[in-house]
Formats: C-alpha cells, sequence, structure tokens
C-alpha cells in the first residue's frame, strides 16, 4: 500500500519538477536562500562556518542575506534562469530556530511567484509550533533531519539543544529533538506536505538503528528518505564528538541504503548542496554567488 501510495505520489507535478524529489527533474533547478544563521541545536558532525574556499556542504555560505536580499536574488536569478523551480531555505543554521526570516522570506517568493516550489530544510525540533505557517504559505516541500530513533545514539550525535528557553544536554536534548522531530514529521505529513527525511549515515553510532528509523518514518508518512555519507575529511572542520570517525565509504553507504529501503524509498542522487546553492543539482552555481550578487546589483 506504501508502495503504491509513493508511485501515485510521483505523478504529482510538484514532484516531477523538483530535482531533489525527482532524478528526471533534472533540468529544473532550485536556490537555496541563506537567511538563517542561527541554530537550536549542535550536531556533533556540523561546523557552521562561512566558506572561505569553494565548499560545498550544507551549514556553508558566502554571506547571509536578510529577507529582502534574498527576495531580491531569486527574483534577479529567476529572471535569467526561467528553469527556476524551487526556492528553497536551508540555513546556513536551522531555518525554524530564525522563523521571521523563514517566514518573511517564504511569503515574500509566494507573493511574487505562485508557481514556485517552497522547501524547507530543518533538523524539526521547532517544527511543530510552524506547521501551520508553513502548510498556509503553501510550503509543499519539508526535509526534516532524523538520525536515529535512540537517545542513547542521538546524544553522541548531538552536544545540546536549546528548546523550551533551556539548554538541554546528553540524553534530556535526545529525548527533546527526537519526541519533536516525530510529532512534527507526523503533523506535516496531515497538512499534505510532502517530507523527505534525511539521515547523516555516522559509521559505528547510527549504522545498526536505520532499520527501526526507516519503518517508524514510513508509518508517519515521509515521502522519500535520503541517507547522506557524515563529511569527515579533517578539512571541512572539527566535529566536537566524534574526532577520529570516518565518513562511509560507498559500499557501507550502499548496504544502508538497502537495509532502510526494505521500508523507505531512497533518494541516491543528493549532492549535499550549501546553504546558498543555485542552480541545477549537476551544475551547481553557488560558488559563484558574490559575482551573482554583484551582477544583479549593476
Ligand atoms: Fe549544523 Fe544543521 Fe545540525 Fe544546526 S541542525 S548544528 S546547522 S547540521
Ligand atoms: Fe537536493 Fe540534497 Fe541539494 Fe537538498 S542538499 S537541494 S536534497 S540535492
Amino acid at each position: 500500500l506504501a508502495k503504491k501510495s509513493h508511485e501515485i505520489r510521483l505523478q504529482d507535478s510538484k514532484v516531477q519538477t523538483h530535482p531533489c524529489y525527482s532524478k528526471d527533474a533534472h533540468k529544473y533547478a532550485r536556490i537555496h536562500l541563506p537567511v538563517a544563521p542561527a541554530c537550536n541545536i549542535q550536531c556533533n558532525y556540523c561546523n557552521r562556518k562561512f566558506d572561505c574556499s569553494n565548499e560545498t556542504r550544507p551549514g556553508v555560505v558566502s554571506k547571509l542575506l536578510s529577507p529582502a536580499e534574498a527576495i531580491h536574488r531569486f527574483q534577479a536569478v529567476k529572471k535569467r534562469m526561467p528553469e527556476l523551480k524551487v526556492a528553497g531555505i536551508a540555513g546556513p543554521g536551522d531555518p525554524l530556530a530564525n522563523p521571521a526570516a523563514t517566514l518573511a522570506t517564504l511569503k515574500g517568493i509566494q507573493q511574487i511567484d505562485d508557481d514556485v516550489h517552497l522547501c524547507v530544510s530543518t533538523n524539526g525540533l521547532n517544527l511543530p509550533e510552524h506547521v501551520d505557517a508553513l502548510a498556509e504559505l503553501g510550503v509543499h516541500h519539508l526535509t526534516i533531519t532524523i538520525n536515529t530513533l535512540s537517545t542513547s545514539i542521538a546524544s553522541q550525535l548531538y552536544a545540546w539543544a536549546y528548546f523550551d528557553q533551556q539548554r538541554l544536554r546528553g540524553l534530556d536534548a535526545a529525548e527533546a529533538i527526537i519526541e519533536q522531530q516525530l510529532k512534527g514529521l507526523s503533523m506535516a505529513a496531515k497538512a499534505g506536505i510532502l517530507i523527505k527525511v534525511n539521515t547523516v549515515l555516522v559509521p559505528g553510532i547510527n549504522d545498526a538503528s536505520l532499520p527501526e528509523l526507516a519503518k517508524e518514518i514510513q508509518q508517519r508518512g515521509a515521502f522519500l528518505h535520503n541517507i547522506m555519507p557524515l563529511i569527515s575529511d579533517p578539512a571541512h572542520g572539527t566535529f566536537f564528538g566524534l574526532e577520529g570517525i570516518q565518513g562511509p565509504d560507498e559500499t557501507q553507504l550502499n548496504a544502508a541504503r538497502k537495509i532502510a529501503g526494505v521500508d523507505m524509498h531512497q533518494m541516491t542522487h543528493c549532492q549535499q548542496c550549501r546553504a546558498d546553492a543555485v542552480g541545477k543539482l549537476s551544475h551547481d552555481q553557488s560558488c559563484a554567488s558574490q559575482q551573482l550578487d554583484a551582477s544583479i546589483a549593476t
């Protein structure tokens, strides 16, 4: 039944024109608008720095934008790139830890282009309280990063969470993160939003727990599962609690996708884009974003 409903949803034009949700949509482009600097959790694999070189990974941007600048960038890029179909907010922190900037940007874009797909990526901690606002704005695509259902594993992956005006650590942080993620996933699915769950594969930490995770997100209504390799190259920054852990090789990644694929359709073409990515997935132009802004200004 789940497979059948996935096949039906694949025919949805909003799936067929979103390059991340459908491999066949590679001719369409997406833009990530970096309006969300703060984060409400600390993942042990994240090092959010502004890039000083050609880095391609989430959490990295060349320049933060205000909502007005982001809307302006969207308009300018759309003029040059008619194949632009997706406007997403993916950081460099967590979009829902910066709700005013995120919602203002989405609203501004929706007012000037009601054909574009609005997309948001979140760690899920603040998702339940914002599901209604996202649905009202017409956000149709949502990514939630859920790495495990186990609080003991999560306490190795997250250093802290800022929730309910308190800084939580250890198992308390892990419990709040997982509870909010699952609650938000169910609420968003009920609101009709198409949900992709991202999972960062950290070998030896969360790989064994993938089958139960895939089953749970399938039951709660996720559409797609994207297992992404931990980026462990030392050049990409310090890992606060995961020193010495190497990212998975191709064989480990494929094995994880196969196991989780029993319950969830797997995305295999993710490029782990930066928070200011622009263009088609195969031809990212985010490194040129500063030149782009300079040429927009002229
Ligand atoms: Fe970094 Fe994203 Fe984790 Fe925040 S949620 S710490 S931005 S990876
Ligand atoms: Fe798509 Fe992955 Fe890039 Fe997000 S990070 S825009 S899912 S390819």
